[in-house]
């Protein structure tokens, strides 16, 4: 099936209306990243890091991640690869380290605020990838920031270590940039400073869904029940990519709805510019995209919802069938 994109694979989404929109996948292991040339994604939108954690039985060493990191973006031979520091905690528990007990752990120490609160794991990945990096640009994301506070703390980690790594006469990467995940509802309402200083954000959707509508992602009976492309949601990126207008922050979806294409295609016609999904959707979506006209779509998406619609899914996906795919 992948064939059949093959014809396209270095050509941009550029959509008929001349919007060009950036196909990014996710990785998080080694043998991902063959895909980045087979795909033709532009670059690594999202590294998961945590399965190197959760498949030893002891805490990895610094010198191991900055070798499997260096691997990584020998790789992607220059392409960007964005690494998204440990997102784990409650329910990702690791074999080495002690469960917690927590009735919600969707909502309980996890993530950054693991990583916040006992920092020496957070600084030792940060150490790898500066080193990994060996000069290299460097991007460093955060997972599940849910306040300005955070994000601040988070990125001073990165600082420090920069600073440190410099000291110690390691050299450092000539461009480091530092964003953060929108996951959580309250981060889209942070102070403008946030979108001053954030280098970049990426919408993780799969969380920022389950957040929004209050309902688990794990849990089948619920998960099913409510849609991206219901105009709440909708309207919630509409305000997220409003917030990062002003200050030019660079906004990209993550989430694994980007790689469904009625999805991507609401994301595009509401203004996103930059999706990063599995790479086998990548030359569906560019697909997609090349033969779709966003002011079309964007009109149908509104008028939708005019006539009293609350998702956008049906009338998108009766444009879509019209569509020389
Ligand atoms: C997300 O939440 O959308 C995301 C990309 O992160 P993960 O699926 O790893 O939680
Ligand atoms: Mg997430």
């Amino acid at each position: 099936a992948q064939k059949r994109y093959d014809g396209f694979r270095d050509l941009p989404a550029q959509t008929l209306d001349g919007a060009v929109i950036e196909l990014h996948m996710n990785a998080g292991l080694m043998a991902d990243l063959p895909s980045l040339a087979g795909s033709g994604a532009l670059g690594v939108g999202l590294f998961r890091t945590e399965l190197q954690f959760l498949i030893r039985n002891k805490m990895p060493q610094r010198a191991e991640l900055a070798q499997l990191y260096a691997r990584v973006m020998d790789a992607s031979k220059g392409k960007p690869v964005c690494f998204r520091t440990l997102d784990i905690g409650s329910d990702k528990v690791l074999p080495y380290m002690k469960p917690q007990d927590e009735p919600n752990p969707a909502m309980g120490w996890r993530a950054l605020r693991v990583g916040l609160d006992k920092p020496g794991v957070l600084r030792m990945q940060l150490q790898a990838l500066i080193r990994a990096s060996k000069g290299r640009p460097l991007t460093v994301m955060f997972p599940f920031v849910s306040e300005f506070g955070e994000f601040k703390m988070a990125r001073s980690h990165v600082l420090r270590e920069l600073h440190r790594e410099k000291s110690l006469g390691h050299p450092v990467p000539e461009v480091v940039k530092i964003g953060a995940m929108l996951e959580t509802p309250s981060l889209a309402f942070a102070p403008d400073d946030f979108f001053r200083l954030a280098d970049f954000l990426s919408i993780g959707g799969n969380d920022l869904k389950q957040f929004f509508f209050a309902a688990d992602r794990e849990n089948e009976r619920v998960r099913k029940r409510y849609d991206v492309l219901n105009y709440s949601f909708l309207g919630f990126m509409e305000q997220i990519i409003a917030r990062c207008a002003p200050f030019g922050t660079r906004l990209s979806y993550c989430g694994e709805d980007a790689g469904r294409p009625i999805e991507a295609l609401a994301f595009a016609a509401l203004g996103l510019r930059v999706l990063s999904m599995r790479p086998a959707s990548i030359g569906p979506v560019k697909a997609l995209l090349r033969s779709a006209d966003l002011r079309v779509a964007r009109e149908v998406m509104d008028e939708a919802r005019d006539k009293g619609a609350e998702s956008a899914r049906e009338a998108l996906g009766a444009y879509l069938s019209r569509l020389q795919v």
